[in-house]
């Protein structure tokens, strides 16, 4: 469902002035190719909570996805209009595709099958960045790290650190909320074998950058997860005004940067974190102790004022 502000922004006009069509002008082209298909897909703005609705405009280029990111006059408008954006054709495809064809044990359910958009606080202490949704996680419930084995053993450490409402995400409306923490993915739609192009992580670049853009006054910390996640952020921290440590420093596990932030006067800490996905978990890379590791050490960075982490066991 979408908010009475996102359909009242008008639909954009890119840079040589011709019309960016508004989702409901695309409604044709929601499913590739098998018309069949097209019914199994929700409309705009009938999910739980859409933050798009039909007269939201899509991107359906690269230069589309600059401009409309670049312009975008909210927080819930940017959002509005990842949630919609149709630039990449490959990913496009496979997210639509998976969304219809679906796991056998979500079969019966509707997948939201489009780009993931940004969610949590909009004044965000803590800002998550994972590589791109899951095909049948994100992709199926419409919220980043929702719905896979990846989420569970992610949220469960941010609700330890006092990061998160609830120990688990599930679905799009189980009443999960991060608390002074906001999750995005540096490739908004799922990827095939989970593995996004560099010109399609590219393309999607300017979502995260405008996002980052509106929350960066409000930023102590950033954690990225994955070395996907630290190289794709780094040169759009430097757009975002952020000043950078040279060079830059090496992904691991508790890795640190300090970027000064000139909007806040103050510093932002870039922490790395290993991705908590289903083989580093199933092998022992990565563990709940050290996701706490690093999510409290992010409580403690962000909230200096209290005496040690907030924690719930
Ligand atoms: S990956 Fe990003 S730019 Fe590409 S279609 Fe998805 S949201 Fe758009």
């Amino acid at each position: 469902m979408s908010t009475g502000d996102d359909n009242a922004v008008p639909a954009a006009e890119d840079r040589t002035g011709a019309r960016i069509p508004a989702a409901e002008d695309r409604a044709g082209s929601l499913v590739p190719a098998a018309e069949e298909r097209a019914g199994a897909l929700v409309p705009v703005g009938e999910w739980p909570g859409d933050p798009a609705g039909p007269g939201t405009p899509v991107a359906g280029s690269a230069a589309e996805v600059a401009h409309l990111a670049a312009s975008a006059p909210t927080l819930a408008e940017l959002v509005a209009r990842q949630s919609v954006c149709r630039a990449c054709p490959r990913l496009v495809a496979w997210r639509e595709e998976v969304a219809v064809v679906r796991r056998r044990s979500f079969r019966d359910e509707p997948y939201w099958g489009r780009p993931i958009p940004g969610w949590g606080s909009e004044r965000p202490r803590l800002l998550i960045v994972g590589l791109a949704p899951a095909a049948h996680g994100g992709n199926r419930t419409g919220r980043v790290f929702t719905g896979d084995r990846s989420g569970d053993f992610l949220f469960a450490s941010l609700f330890r650190c006092g990061w998160a409402e609830k120990p688990t995400s599930v679905s799009i409306d189980d009443g999960q909320r991060l608390i002074g923490a906001r999750m995005v993915a540096a490739v908004r739609c799922a990827p095939p074998a989970n593995k996004p192009e560099p010109a399609e992580r590219d393309t999607c670049a300017p979502w995260l950058t405008a996002e980052l853009g509106l929350v960066a006054s409000d930023l102590r910390v950033i954690v990225c997860l994955g070395g996907f996640a630290w190289q794709a952020i780094w040169p759009l921290l430097g757009r975002c005004g952020l000043v950078l440590p040279r060079p830059r420093p090496a992904f691991g596990h508790g890795a640190e940067a300090r970027l000064r932030n000139p909007q806040a006067e103050g510093e932002i800490l870039l922490i790395g974190c290993y991705h908590p996905s289903q083989q580093n978990t199933f092998t022992g890379r990565v563990t709940p102790a050290m996701l706490d590791d690093v999510f409290t050490r992010a409580q403690v960075y962000a909230t200096p004022e209290t005496d040690g982490p907030v924690t719930q066991r």
